[in-house]
């Protein structure tokens, strides 16, 4: 998040991407599909989304809190937009205030998730769906974003068990979309190209971080 911003995201209507299943099923011709095969292919014909349920999460330790659907985008995720990084952010303000914030529609702009100092993690936005929270169209579409609570000058706030959570959410992310565990892929808001945002500021120790999701990602579930 951050304290400004200058919200770019808009909205834009844009045709769902010619994906060449019908192909791979004819191809399949008369074989016996394997039923979760055919689920996969249920999903990715065109025109069909994946199914929703209210309150449902994409991480098994997070709690649902919906964000008001001013500060996203509907998709389809990942057969729309393919996912391929997460952006790390720091909340400047409370956790109270970062929720509240994500559910007014007036503030153009929520992530996906916010980790709080404690390492409760709240979900606001499905990861199916666009959140604007980098700044920029093109890594809001191809992105998860991870809020953490506190201020970018306050290096008590970023706590262990506020590392260590996140980490964990951060992995799991990376797994499911087989996004590589790197820097190039696992980025701060100020990194991204075009933004006039610092977090999540030089007291984030991206060394710890990164050994944490490595860590998580590399032990057997
Ligand atoms: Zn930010």
């Amino acid at each position: 998040m951050g304290e400004r911003k200058a919200s770019k995201d808009g909205d834009r209507k844009v045709g769902r991407r010619a994906l060449l299943i019908g192909g791979t099923v004819a191809a399949a011709g008369s074989a016996v599909l394997a039923r979760d095969e055919l689920a996969r292919l249920w999903w990715r014909t065109p025109g069909v989304e994946k199914p929703r349920k209210e309150g449902e999460v994409d991480y098994a330790g997070a709690r649902w809190v919906a964000a008001s659907d001013a500060n996203w985008r509907r998709a389809d995720r990942p057969d729309d937009y393919g996912i391929d990084m997460v952006v790390v952010h720091v909340t400047q303000g409370s956790f109270d205030s970062a929720v509240k914030a994500f559910q007014d529609p007036g503030h153009r702009a929520a992530a996906h998730y916010i980790v709080r100092q404690d390492g409760h993690v709240t979900q606001m936005i499905r990861e199916l769906d666009v959140a604007y929270h980098a700044g920029n169209r093109d890594y809001n579409e191809r992105s998860v974003g991870i809020e953490h609570e506190g201020f970018v000058d306050r290096p008590q706030d970023l706590t262990d068990e506020m590392y260590e959570a996140s980490a964990r959410l951060t992995a799991r992310i990376c797994a499911r979309y087989d996004i590589p565990v790197d820097r190039e892929h696992i980025i701060g808001h100020v990194e991204v190209p075009g933004t006039d945002h610092t977090d999540p500021g030089r007291h984030w120790d991206w060394e710890k971080y990164m050994r944490l999701v490595r860590r998580v990602r590399t032990t057997p579930a």
